[in-house]
């Protein structure tokens, strides 16, 4: 008989967005007249800049003529547009990657989870706790995460870094030595930033213990403070223990076109094995490279006129977070996030739990949440607000909350 990998069987149900899908349904049914107004899921609205837009109907046009027809590509991508991100995204910023250290592909998930096909399956992986979940599910598919515990709702062999409004959202240092260690920066739930010094303790740390920094950057356009690093290659020694991830879809709209990026630098080495060539090994065996004509569209936001569009649209998303973070505010509540990053991280007003919380906003308000408990225990106690919806629908919801008189 075939053997499956046995893994997959130890995982949870992905409960957090069918129970919110299962809640809002039955809430709809019953209350057909109630327009619900969705600050829940992290996808964008708005669409795709029009430079953006230009250049993917100009490769369309190349692909219809037999002089400019483009078949199966570079793997690791097109030279055009990674030389444009090593310019744009590193260079301009003070970081130096070379472009055959970016990795072109269909976006950041598929990065973060195929990643782990380069490691060992022993490493002990350390994540924040409430996190994406892609990086613990991804790991304990690989058998890196021991069993999942259904009373603390954690897997026995993960490490996890509680971030919570107690510890400024970030994450403890461990005493031991964890080998792989997951930091996202814009933070997806909390919506909170790594300072430059909290980086650069982390790569101190990983520098001396061999251990590699997964580190998430797929926010990183939304980012306001001067001080704020974009890319954990700002950090000194930084190409010696991290890879980074980046996405087009919250940058650039990208979430439907899809492309993303990874980097890889040269000087990452563990037991004599170069990363990035393991990283070529496995994009070149598994991976066909990401579609032409979605690439020539990311390298238009590196254009003068694509990169002002993008930034009316982030502007538009960041207006929506200020309306978030302000409304709830003024009603006393406590709003962490949402000045470089597109979350809001909302503390439950008393006691409340998470899904209560969630609950009093859908049936009293009409407004869609999404529960913090479902990122991770320590996301108990919060909820995450969106700011990808449409300007008015994001105003009117701020207005229906502040009718509940919390
Ligand atoms: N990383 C984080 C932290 C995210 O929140 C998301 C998407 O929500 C991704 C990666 C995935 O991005 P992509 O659309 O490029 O796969």
């Amino acid at each position: 008989m075939a053997e499956v990998n046995a893994n997959y069987a130890k995982l949870p149900g992905s409960y957090l967005f069918s129970e919110i899908a299962r809640r809002t349904a039955a809430f709809s049914e019953a209350n057909p007249d109630v327009k619900l107004i969705k600050l829940g899921i992290g996808d964008v609205t708005r669409p795709l800049a029009p430079a953006v837009i230009q250049a993917m109907h100009d490769a369309v046009d190349d692909m219809s003529h037999i002089e400019t027809f483009a078949g199966y590509g570079p793997e690791q991508g097109y030279g055009f547009l990674r030389e444009a991100i090593a310019e744009h995204d590193f260079a301009a910023r003070g970081a130096n990657i070379d472009p055959s250290e970016i990795f072109v592909s269909d976006g950041a998930k598929s990065d973060c989870g195929n990643i782990g096909d380069i490691l060992g399956p022993y490493n002990k992986v350390a994540v924040c706790d409430p996190v994406y979940p892609v990086y613990v599910d991804t790991n304990a598919m690989a058998g890196r995460a021991g069993d999942w515990d259904e009373a603390t709702q954690s897997w026995t062999n993960i490490h996890y870094m509680p971030t919570t409004a107690e510890n400024g959202f970030s994450p403890a240092i461990p005493d031991e030595t964890v080998d792989v260690i997951y930091l996202c920066s814009p933070n997806n739930p909390t919506g909170t930033i790594l300072t430059a010094d909290q980086l650069a303790a982390w790569v101190d740390y990983a520098v001396e213990r061999k251990s590699i920094i997964m580190f998430d950057a797929a926010y990183e356009r939304f980012i306001v403070e001067d001080d704020v690093p974009h890319s954990i290659y700002e950090i000194p020694g930084a190409e010696l223990c991290a890879i980074e991830f980046r996405s087009f879809s919250k940058t650039a709209g990208f979430t439907g076109a899809r492309c993303g990026y990874t980097v890889v630098p040269h000087q990452l080495v563990r037991q004599g094995q170069s990363l990035n060539a393991m990283w070529n090994r496995r994009q070149t065996t598994k991976f066909n490279g990401a579609s032409y004509i979605i690439q020539k569209g990311a390298a238009a936001v590196y254009t003068p006129e694509g990169a002002r569009q993008i930034d009316e649209t982030i502007d538009y998303y960041r207006a929506n977070a200020r309306t978030i973070k302000q409304g709830l505010e003024s009603l006393g509540l406590s709003v962490y996030g949402a000045v470089n990053s597109p979350y809001a991280w909302c503390k439950t007003p008393g006691d409340m739990g998470s899904w209560d919380f969630f609950t009093l906003l859908l049936e009293e308000a009409g407004v869609i949440t999404t529960p913090g408990a479902g990122f991770g225990p320590a996301g108990e106690g919060y909820i995450r607000l969106t700011a990808f919806g449409d300007a008015d629908a994001t105003r009117e919801a701020i207005e229906r909350i502040a009718k509940l008189k919390l």
